[in-house]
Formats: C-alpha cells, structure tokens, sequence
C-alpha cells in the first residue's frame, strides 16, 4: 500500500490510499478520484511530504570513524 498526498483543483488537500502506482494511474484516468470536500474530480498528486531518509545519500546517518575502526575505545572521538 501507498498514500498519497491529493489535491483537488481547489486546493484542497487530502490523502488516500492506494495498492501501487499503477493503481493510482488507473484509478485517476477512470476519475474514480474525488475530493472528500467539494467532491472535485480534477484532483492531481500534491508534493509529497518529506519522507525521512528515503533516499539521502549526501548525509550519513551516523559519523563512521575516521581511524576506521583502530581507535578502540572512541580515542577519534566519535565514541565507542
Ligand atoms: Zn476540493
């Protein structure tokens, strides 16, 4: 399962639930896709939050240490 960010052409937004992608494409080109409040069919994907870590690979996540393991004990200060 996979949710997405909707939002209808009145800025409306809200979230639902689909099996995939493909899923999504089929349900939006049969506009079978309504906005819960206004019940407007022209509802698009809307920017998706910021999902944590899904595919940052400019920030470790954890600071390796420098000595590459021969500090033995945090001696590098990264800690043990
Ligand atoms: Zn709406």
């Amino acid at each position: 399962m996979i949710r997405y960010s909707l939002q209808c052409s009145q800025g409306h937004e809200f979230e639902d639930w689909f099996s995939n992608s493909a899923d999504y494409d089929e349900k939006a080109a049969a506009g079978s896709l309504k906005c819960p409040e206004c019940g407007d069919l022209q509802v698009s994907k809307a920017i998706m939050a910021p999902s944590v870590g899904k595919s940052k690979s400019s920030a470790p996540a954890m600071p390796s240490c420098a000595m590459g393991g021969g500090c033995m004990g945090g001696g590098c200060g990264f800690g043990s």
